[in-house]
C-alpha cells in the first residue's frame, strides 16, 4: 500500500546551509543510502548547477542502488527573458540524471520585482516554461514556491496563481515554502486548506524553524490536506534549521496514525539521527524529541521509581518504537529505586540493597564534592563493585609521584613515577608524557601490562576537564571525565579533587579497573 505522506529529505541540500556543517560528496553518499534504508521517498542530493561537489555527488550517484527512495536534483525557474531550452542551470539539472527534479520559484510579488527586478508576468512564464521543459524530458517535477505565506499575506491572488501555473504545466506537486521560518501555525493550516481547495494539485510543505514550530508548521499542514513533506534529518538547516524529520516521522506515525515509513523501519530512527550527525562531524543534540540521548531518562527519584512501576508513566511512547531506551540516570536526586534500575540496567544483577543504599549515599557525598555521575556509568558500576564484600581489586596504589619540568632546549615535558601492589606484589615504573596525566596513564599501564596484557587494548578515546565554582580560581574543583575504548566497548568514568592529576588519576584508575573487570568478565563467558 502506498504511504498516504510522501517524505522528501533535503539534508544533502538544505541541511548542508547550516553553519558548522560540510560534507563531502563521500559524506553524501554515506548519507543517501543510509536514507534509502530508512525508507524516506525522495533523496534531494544537491544544487548541480550551483557548485561542481553537487554535479560530481550526482555524477556518483548514478551508480547508487536504491531501493525505497527516488533522487530529486534542486535548481530554480529559467532566468528572465530567456528560454528553458537554453537556461544552463535547467540543463544541469537534466544532466544530474535523476529522475526527479524540484525546482524553486518566486511566489511572492515584491520579491518578483525588487530582487528578480522582473514582472509578474514573466515569473509566470518563467514557472510555466520551466516545468514543461523538465516534464518534456521525461522528469518528474516538483515545485517550490519560495516564500509562498509571506506571498499569501502580499498579494494572495498572484501566490495562487503561481501555483496553479506550476500546477497546469504538470507539476507532479506544489510545495509550499516558509522560508523565513516565521509563519505561524494556525496561518500554516488556513493557507494549506486554500491552496488544497482551488489548486488541483498535490500540496506539499518546507518549512523553516525561525519561529521554533517548523515541526508543528509541518503537521499542521498535514492534517489541512498536505501529502508531501519536506524536512531535514535532526533538522539540519540555514539559520535556526529546517523542520526536524526526526521528530516530524514518528508524530505522523505514533501520534496521527499515518504511515511514513515501510515497517519496521521506525526503529532505525534513532541510529539515523546519530549517524548523520556523526557523518557530520556534529555532537548530536541529546534533548532532542524522540531521538536524543535523553529523551527517555529520568533522574528524579519519584519519576524513576514510577516508572520502574510502569513505563507509561512518565514516557509518552515506548521508546523502542524508535530505537532509543529508556534510562535511568544517576544523581545526588536519585533514589533507591533509581540505583536499583541502573544496577538492573548495567547487568549488576546480584547487586544487594545494603550495597545500593551504601552507594547511594556515597554518589551523594561526592556529587556534593563535584563528582557528577549522570555521564560516567563505569564509575557508578565500579563503586557498587568495590562495595561488595568478596571483591578483590586488580591493583592498588601505593603512591605516585609526577613531575613537570621545562628545560631549556626541551621545552615542557612531564614524568610520572607509580608504585602499586598487584597481588601482593609490588610494582614500581617510571614513564615519560607529553603532560602529566599521560605520563601517569604511561606509568601506570608499565606497571599493569606485565600481568594484564589486555590493557594493550585499552585506548583513552577522550579527557575533558572541566572546572567547577570558577570564582575560587585555582583552587576550584576540577572534573575530570574520561572515555575509553577497547575493540568491544566504549566506557566512561569520572574523578574530582582540587588537585587535577588526583581527579585525572581517579577517573584512571576507574577506567582500567572497570575495563579488567569487564574483560576478565568476557573472558569466563567464552571460555
Ligand atoms: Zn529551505
Amino acid at each position: 500500500m502506498a504511504s498516504p505522506i510522501e517524505l522528501y529529505d533535503t539534508t544533502l541540500r538544505d541541511g548542508t546551509q547550516m553553519e558548522g556543517i560540510s560534507l563531502s560528496v563521500e559524506d553524501k553518499l554515506k548519507i543517501a543510502r543510509k536514507l534509502d534504508e530508512l525508507g524516506v521517498h525522495y533523496i534531494e542530493g544537491g544544487w548541480p548547477g550551483s557548485n561542481p561537489k553537487d554535479a560530481e555527488f550526482f555524477a556518483r550517484a548514478r551508480s547508487l542502488v536504491l531501493r525505497n527512495a527516488r533522487l530529486a536534483a534542486f535548481g530554480s525557474t529559467r532566468r528572465a527573458g530567456s528560454s528553458a531550452e537554453s537556461d544552463l542551470n535547467l540543463r544541469a539539472l537534466v544532466d544530474a540524471g535523476t529522475p526527479v527534479v524540484t525546482i524553486v520559484g518566486k511566489a511572492h510579488d515584491r520579491h518578483v520585482t525588487r530582487i528578480l527586478e522582473t514582472t509578474t508576468e514573466e515569473n509566470l512564464a518563467m514557472i510555466a516554461d520551466s516545468v514543461r521543459y523538465l516534464k518534456s524530458q521525461g522528469l518528474l517535477v516538483f515545485f517550490d514556491a519560495e516564500h509562498f505565506f509571506d506571498g499569501f499575506a502580499s498579494d494572495r491572488g498572484y501566490a495562487l496563481q503561481c501555483l496553479k501555473t506550476a500546477a497546469g504545466a504538470g507539476a507532479g506537486c506544489v510545495v509550499l515554502c516558509d522560508t523565513n521560518g516565521g509563519t505561524i501555525t494556525s496561518t500554516v493550516a488556513e493557507l494549506v486548506r486554500v491552496v488544497a481547495e482551488q489548486v488541483d494539485c498535490a500540496v506539499g510543505i518546507h518549512t523553516h524553524n525561525g519561529a521554533d514550530v517548523a515541526v508543528a508548521n509541518s503537521l499542521a499542514a498535514v492534517r489541512a490536506g498536505a501529502v508531501h513533506v519536506q524536512g531535514t534529518i535532526n533538522g539540519y538547516g540555514e539559520r535556526c534549521g529546517n523542520a526536524n524529520l526526526s521528530a516530524i516521522i514518528p508524530d505522523l506515525e505514533l501520534k496521527l496514525g499515518l504511515r511514513c515509513l515501510p515497517e519496521g523501519k521506525l526503529k532505525e530512527l534513532y541510529d539515523l539521527s546519530h549517524f548523520v550527525a556523526e557523518v557530520a562531524n556534529l555532537a548530536p543534540d541529546e534533548h532532542m524529541a524522540y531521538v536524543g540521548r535523553s529523551a527517555f531518562a529520568h533522574k528524579g527519584g519519584i519519576h524513576v521509581a514510577a516508572v520502574r512501576r510502569n513505563p507509561r508513566s512518565y514516557q509518552h511512547i515506548d521508546p523502542e518504537l524508535v530505537g532509543n531506551e529508556l534510562r535511568v540516570v544517576v544523581s545526588e536526586l536519585s533514589g533507591r529505586g533509581s540505583l536499583l534500575s541502573k544496577a538492573e540496567e548495567l547487568g549488576l544483577g546480584d547487586v544487594g540493597k545494603e550495597e545500593v543504599s551504601a552507594a547511594l549515599q556515597r554518589i551523594k557525598d561526592l556529587e556534593a564534592r563535584g563528582f557528577s555521575f549522570e555521564a560516567s556509568d563505569a564509575s557508578v558500576v565500579m563503586m557498587m563493585r568495590r562495595l561488595e564484600s568478596e571483591y578483590r581489586p586488580p591493583f592498588e596504589l601505593v603512591d605516585y609521584v609526577v613531575m613537570v619540568e621545562n628545560r631549556q632546549g626541551r621545552g615542557t615535558f612531564a614524568e610520572a613515577n607509580v608504585k602499586i601492589s598487584i597481588n601482593g606484589e609490588i610494582a614500581h615504573t617510571a614513564a615519560e608524557g607529553n603532560g602529566p596525566v599521560n605520563a601517569l596513564d604511561a606509568a601506570l599501564r608499565k606497571a599493569l601490562t606485565p600481568v594484564y596484557p589486555e590493557l594493550n587494548g585499552f585506548h583513552l578515546s577522550d579527557y575533558k576537564v572541566r572546572i567547577l565554582d570558577g570564582q575560587n580560581g585555582t583552587a576550584a574543583t576540577t572534573r575530570v571525565l574520561i572515555d575509553t575504548r577497547n575493540a568491544h566497548h566504549q566506557w566512561s568514568t569520572v574523578g574530582a579533587s582540587a588537585n587535577i592529576i588526583e581527579a585525572s588519576w581517579q577517573a584512571l584508575v576507574d577506567s582500567v579497573e572497570y575495563g579488567l573487570h569487564e574483560a576478565k568478565e568476557e573472558a569466563g563467558s567464552h571460555a
